[in-house]
């Protein structure tokens, strides 16, 4: 048999090892060469029905996977969820990539109303880099779903590559895939030159995209990060956390003891302070519902998968209980549930407000200047 690849996360199938990557059954190599899209078990799972099979990417592998890159002279290009910035970050990026060049790429542009300025999210994600000790060249905001931007990220890749190869880089979820298909669409047209070969010591594949001076574009495997909502909800579900269309924030009018629950996946509770608006950024089609703090615990123990979705069906059973965040706010300030969306506080130093995030068990909730 000659050798195939997953075209997900570049892997080489194989058949034999449930556990090891690139793990198909032999049934569904048979139907991928009448589709043409042949996906490793791991790849096919994840993007369908969003379930982690037992194939993690070793940290042992993963850290390999750094050296190479931070040993390479070679261009970085980090590929982030600007809905999801915290869910975006690769653990030891900076560490390992220091001596590199990095361009920073905020995909998922579309999410954000189009009324925040280019120029406001960039600056903001700069400065969110910053805190996690990234020095980017540049900054730049794609849609790769809706193939925006894409030439603009090719031609600053190409200035600031300056000759070297260019390792693309990202967590699951981010959109990395989506992108480098608009990458190749846009270079290439067409799926043929694309090959791959393997991190030395790993038994990951990178793929490779060749370019006009003998260089690679390298799309290296998708590292999975633990604590993404995504995790604990099924490929139905998947939407209220993946919003596909620009969100539009709702403003609620909260006295203190009130509570909004985010479907059943989280928990604001407004405690003290005077009655503000609070706007919420998530998937229009989440339903927000409006209560009394006083009784929000048996509210939620009651409702939860029923008034109060997502989650439903057999997620109910399997979802994490919520966890409560305590937090003075003196500025303004977004609450993120992340991977979820977050809620904008205008509080200040003589109106401080009294509040607490609810966030599944596993999933970050951090507070951060405002976005918008
Ligand atoms: P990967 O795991 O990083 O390779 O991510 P994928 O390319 O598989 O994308 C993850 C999810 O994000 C999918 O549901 C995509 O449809 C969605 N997605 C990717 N790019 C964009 C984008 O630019 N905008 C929006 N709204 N969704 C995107």
């Amino acid at each position: 048999m000659e050798a195939l690849f997953c075209i997900g996360c570049g892997a080489q199938i194989q058949t034999e090892n449930k556990k090891a990557a690139g793990y198909t059954p032999a049934g569904s190599i048979k139907k991928a060469e009448e589709t043409g899209d042949l996906y490793c078990q791991r790849c096919f799972r994840l993007r369908h029905y969003n379930e982690i099979v037992d194939v993690h990417i070793t940290d042992d592998e993963f850290l390999k996977l750094l050296h190479e890159v931070g040993d390479s002279q070679a261009l970085v290009v980090n590929v982030i969820d600007i809905f999801d910035f915290n869910g975006s970050v690769i653990p030891g990026l900076a560490r390992f990539v220091s001596g590199n060049d990095i361009l920073l790429v905020g995909n998922k542009r579309d999410i954000l109303p189009k009324s925040v300025k280019d120029s406001k999210v960039t600056q903001w994600l700069t400065e969110r880099a910053h805190e996690e000790g990234l020095r980017p060249l540049d900054v730049i905001l794609t849609s790769a779903q809706n193939h925006q931007a894409i030439k603009e990220l090719i031609e600053r890749i190409d200035t600031l590559r300056k000759g070297r190869d260019v390792y693309v880089v990202g967590v699951t979820n981010v959109g990395k895939s989506t992108l480098i298909n608009a990458i190749i669409k846009e270079i290439t047209g067409s799926k043929d030159v694309i090959t791959t070969s393997r991190f030395p010591g790993t038994t990951l594949d990178k793929i490779e995209i060749p370019l006009d001076d003998g260089s690679y574009i390298f799309d290296t495997p998708g590292i999975i990060h633990r604590h993404q909502m995504a995790h604990y909800l099924t490929a139905k579900n998947l939407k209220y956390i993946s919003p596909k269309k620009e969100i539009k924030p709702k403003t609620y009018q909260l006295n203190p003891e009130q509570t909004l629950f985010l479907g059943g996946l989280g928990r604001f509770d407004f405690i003290s302070g005077n009655k503000q608006g609070f706007t919420a950024y998530f998937d229009n089609n989440l339903k927000l519902h409006r209560t009394k703090l006083a009784g929000a615990d048996i509210f939620y123990n009651k409702h939860a998968g029923s008034l109060l979705t997502p989650p439903t069906g057999k997620e109910v059973a399997d979802f994490p209980k919520l966890v409560r965040h305590e937090f003075t706010i003196k500025d303004k300030m977004d609450i993120v549930y992340s991977g979820l969306g977050w809620i904008r506080i205008k509080a200040s130093q003589d109106k401080p407000a009294q509040v607490a995030a609810w966030a599944p068990d596993g999933v970050a909730v951090v507070l951060r200047k405002a976005l918008i």
